[in-house]
């Protein structure tokens, strides 16, 4: 099983590839840039890049990066817009750079626009940065949202439109449990009745999953994610989605609020312990 963490790389990118295995991760997440901001602190450190995408082969690990928040591909504002736009095919040529599998974009929020104006502008702006960033084996991973205010991406179909258009080597899907269970549609009873399980379509782009518990209910709509066990899906909850047969292939990153990046060890340990026994 593929199973990791979201790391930091304000110490380099080949810091971030070293601190992995000491978790015990075998898969990690970055920041391509500030998460609050748009723009890269520095450029690209090349050197740096190059020597963690190695030590990734050696030690046999995968990456995706993760764009800032601020990225918003369904926004009415034009500059916000071209700006997101922009952020995203910066963020792919970083993401392959460093030999990263994918980078992870939230779906947009088209304010008081509704969902199909969303949708559309979303399209939109993955073409054009499709047509820019021409990255070879990074993809574009849409997660799906908690549905807060105006966000789309929250229920299957919704998703499923928005992707439709792309090759599945362009554009794939990462699924955030917190967020899907926060939407109302994956339970702590039932996680594996989630439509998209089901659905050949969504599982050919599933790509990456976002496991986190939730400090919220469920349907509660609202992004907040808990340590794992400590929140409402819950360790029968995530058991459930870790053991089942169908996402075997796919890579978990934990997203959980610790305090300190050592204590990653110990959420990656607490998943592991659910893994029923071969
Ligand atoms: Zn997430
Ligand atoms: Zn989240």
């Amino acid at each position: 099983m593929r199973l990791g963490c979201h790391l930091s790389i304000a110490k380099g990118f080949a810091h971030a590839v070293k601190t992995a295995p000491s978790l015990n991760a075998n898969a990690f997440q970055y920041f391509t840039k500030n998460p609050r901001g748009f723009r890269t602190a520095k450029p690209l450190d090349r050197v740096d890049a190059e020597r963690g995408r190695a030590l990734m082969r050696e030690m046999n690990l995968v990456a995706v990066g993760h764009t800032p928040y601020l990225i918003n591909l369904a926004s009415p504002d034009e500059g916000l817009y071209q700006a997101s736009i922009e952020a995203l095919v910066q963020d792919l040529l970083i993401a392959e750079a460093r030999g990263s599998y994918g980078v992870v974009v939230h779906c947009g929020k088209p304010k008081d626009h509704g969902r199909d104006f969303g949708i559309e502008r979303m399209q939109a702006a993955l073409q054009s940065v499709l047509a820019q960033s021409r990255t070879e084996g990074v993809k574009i991973l849409i997660e799906n949202t908690a549905g807060q205010g105006s966000e789309i991406g929250t229920e299957l179909p919704e998703l499923l439109a928005i992707v439709d258009p792309f090759s599945v080597d362009d554009v794939g899907i990462c699924l955030d449990t917190q967020h899907a269970f926060a939407a109302g549609v994956l339970s702590r009873e039932n996680p594996e009745d989630f439509p998209g399980f089901h659905d050949t379509t969504f599982m050919k782009r599933l790509n990456a999953i976002h496991l986190n518990d939730s400090k919220v209910e469920f349907s509660s709509h609202k992004d907040r994610h808990a340590l794992i066990g400590q929140g409402y899906l819950g360790l029968d909850g995530i058991a459930r989605l870790v053991n089942d047969p169908r996402l075997a292939e796919i890579p978990f990153y934990l997203e959980t609020p610790v305090e300190s990046e050592a204590q990653y060890a110990e959420e990656i340990a607490a998943v592991r312990a659910l893994l029923d026994a071969p």
